[in-house]
């Protein structure tokens, strides 16, 4: 049976991709489907209840920047905020938050409901219609017909899963939710190539069996920061405070007699798991020497008492899961409410999308998410509004946009999954970014927003704000261009102490700023220098800007210097060994295509950004 509507966009799977991806097509103006397992579980945190962190704080403040749902969500639902690295530079500076998660969960929900142009419907959906290579419509496991000029997979964990707990094992899509097992055999027998990846969760723990009292306090931050640019701290929560304490030598010693019959160490987990979220027990086999490992004990909301102890996910048996949480300072009489485990799943290798995470087999079809090799509900969701709003693209007829690696975060998670493919799940770190000066946190809006608004994903609210922040900084920064300050002025008395060397000559506010050592708002204390702005947000700009500037016009040169290089010529008998520093896959792969011009060399799969550069290099010295 059809349904009675046929719908522009039909996403698939309702958690951090599949939100954001709905409502990236229905902010466009297409009329969306979203197709669930669950109406109660969208935006389940279906591990650790928090979000962003270093590289992963950048994708939320992108997300938010192009209109995006998560930091707003967060900023509802965030019971502790921290601004990580923040004694280093802006550039790794990182926002995480702490979630409540039903908090979180209700905020999504809510607005998915009142999301105009959106429809949301509850079913599995077990089959994909297609007619010749291109994707019509979806149908669900009560046999109804969903038609739709695209669709957007997003189904996370839950193709073929398998949920493994010590050597039991059973299907699953994660704890409670059952496992896409129809709709996975179907993918099987078209032509994407899927492997298998793993990843796991800790167990949950009863905070009242806790003895807090012997570890260590770990409070928020004060003033308290917010995700979204549009972000008030009014719109938090409670705030409350998360705890540390640590693995020992009895831990490690309980996790070593289990390995017999651990899932991964007896050979019956084939998937490959997160490198940088390993399990407590991969944590102790790789790090033998290690005496301690760390353990973050987070809240999982406000009105419960469940704790998610971060540190040690796994997948032993649950006799061993008892004991080695026992063993822990403060743990000693934990009563455990959900065991930890592990779970493996499909997922499609990445290289088979294009820019625009449309498939190259099937014609408006989209993959956003965990399913493309991914970890983190930040990639998830980054890579949701990126389909979302191609799919929309395509619907209206226009041409389709993702970022570049010069412009975001989001460009080059898609980038790097496009061009280089996964084998392990795949997270963003600031240290993938080539330009990360100025892909910072606190830009994010000033890259990205003035896009999203031109395709139709940024709202007047939004748009309003930024544009006045904008105004104030350019407003700001042509004032303090024009305050001049003597040595033997009357306010010089205020200014030295705060200067490493006092003012010596005539100077201007700007070159001020420019010191290492002064700070925008304490300048702004000196009358001779108010008043300063009371937009915190354009003030922060006017002083990275002004700082940074050197090195951020290095890195804009950098990029425009790659851009001119797009059409230099690679002779055609080129031999590609001749360059030191390429590996024998970069070589093989080279001298397999033969490029003729370096842009066309970049968008080889598998050929990095690194590699390029020392194609570039060598060209010119013996061009
Ligand atoms: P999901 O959040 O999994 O959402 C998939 C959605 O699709 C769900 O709503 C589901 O109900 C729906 N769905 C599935 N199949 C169908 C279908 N056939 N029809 C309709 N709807 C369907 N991330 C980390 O960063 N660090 C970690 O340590 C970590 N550990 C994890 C441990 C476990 C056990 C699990 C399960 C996940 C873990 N994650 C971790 C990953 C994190 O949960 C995901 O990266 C993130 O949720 C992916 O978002 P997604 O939208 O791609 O998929």
């Amino acid at each position: 049976m059809w349904y009675q509507d046929s719908f522009d966009v039909i996403v698939v799977g309702g958690g951090h991709a599949g939100t954001e991806a709905c409502l990236a097509a229905a902010r466009m103006g297409c009329k969306t489907l979203l197709l669930t397992h669950n109406i109660d579980t969208l935006g389940a945190m279906s591990c650790n209840p928090a979000i962003g962190g270093i590289g992963k704080g950048h994708l939320v403040k992108e997300i938010d920047a192009l209109g995006g749902l998560m930091a707003e969500a967060i900023d509802h639902g965030g019971i502790q905020f921290r601004t990580l690295n923040s004694s280093k530079g802006p550039a790794v500076r990182a926002t995480r938050a702490q979630a409540d998660r039903l908090l979180y969960k209700a905020y999504v929900r809510n607005y998915l409901e009142n999301q105009e142009n959106l429809t949301i419907f509850q079913q599995p959906c077990d089959d994909l219609i297609l007619e010749n290579d291109q994707i019509v419509g979806v149908s669900t496991q009560m046999g109804l017909k969903f038609k739709g000029k695209t669709v957007v997979l997003t189904v996370g964990t839950f193709l073929a899963g398998q949920i493994h707990i010590g050597l039991n094992n059973y299907q699953g899509g994660r704890a409670g939710d059952p496992a896409s097992v129809d709709l996975a055999s179907r993918l099987r027998d078209m032509p994407f190539r899927i492997e298998r990846l793993k990843t796991g969760t800790p167990p949950r723990l009863d905070a009242r069996t806790l003895d807090f009292s012997v570890m260590q306090e770990q409070p928020g931050d004060t003033p308290v920061p917010t995700f979204s640019f549009m972000g008030k701290t009014e719109h938090h929560p409670q705030q409350i405070p998360c705890y540390i304490t640590h693995t020992n030598a009895q831990t490690h010693a309980v996790i070593r007699e289990g390995l017999d019959r651990s899932p991964m160490y007896t050979g019956v987990i084939e998937g490959v798991g997160p490198r940088y979220c390993p399990s407590i027990e991969d944590k102790i086999m790789r790090f033998a020497d290690k005496e301690s490992h760390q353990i973050f004990v987070e809240p999982e909301g406000l009105t419960t008492h469940e704790v998610y102890p971060n540190g040690i996910s796994t997948s032993l048996p649950f006799d061993v899961q008892m004991d080695l949480v026992r063993s822990i300072k403060g743990f000693e009489n934990a009563h455990i409410t959900r065991p930890g485990y592990a779970i493996e799943y499909d997922y499609f290798d990445p290289r088979d999308l294009k820019q625009t995470l449309e498939s190259k087999f099937i014609q408006n079809m989209f993959f956003a998410g965990q399913i493309n090799g991914t970890t983190g509900y930040e990639e998830a969701g980054a890579q949701g509004l990126v389909a979302g709003m191609n799919a929309a693209c395509r619907v209206q007829g226009k041409e389709g946009w993702t970022p570049g690696r010069e412009q975001a975060y989001m460009g080059v998670l898609i980038d790097d999954l496009s061009t280089l493919g996964t084998k392990e799940p795949y997270r963003m770190f600031t240290s993938r970014a080539e330009y990360r000066l100025l892909l910072r946190e606190d830009n994010a809006d000033i890259r990205l927003t003035e896009k999203g608004r031109e395709l139709g994903l940024v709202g007047d609210a939004r748009w309003q704000r930024f544009c006045e922040k904008m105004e104030n900084i350019e407003l700001e920064r042509q004032r303090i261009r024009g305050v001049w300050i003597q040595k033997d002025h009357p306010a010089a008395e205020q200014l030295n102490p705060m200067l490493k060397n006092p003012i010596s000559r005539e100077a201007n506010l700007e070159d001020l700023l420019r010191r290492p050592e002064t700070r925008y708002q304490e300048l702004m204390t000196i009358d001779a220098f108010a008043p300063g702005l009371d937009d915190k947000q354009a003030a922060e700009q006017v002083e990275i800007q002004i700082k940074y500037a050197g090195y951020i016009e290095r890195q804009l040169d950098e990029i425009d210097k790659k851009k001119r290089h797009e059409g230099t010529l690679i002779p055609t008998d080129f031999d590609f060994s001749q360059i030191s520093g390429l590996s024998n896959e970069v070589v093989a792969k080279l001298s397999d295509a033969r490029p003729e011009t370096l842009g066309k060399a970049s968008r080889i799969s598998g050929i990095t950004p690194a590699a390029i550069s020392l194609l570039l290099v060598y060209l010119k010295k013996h061009g």
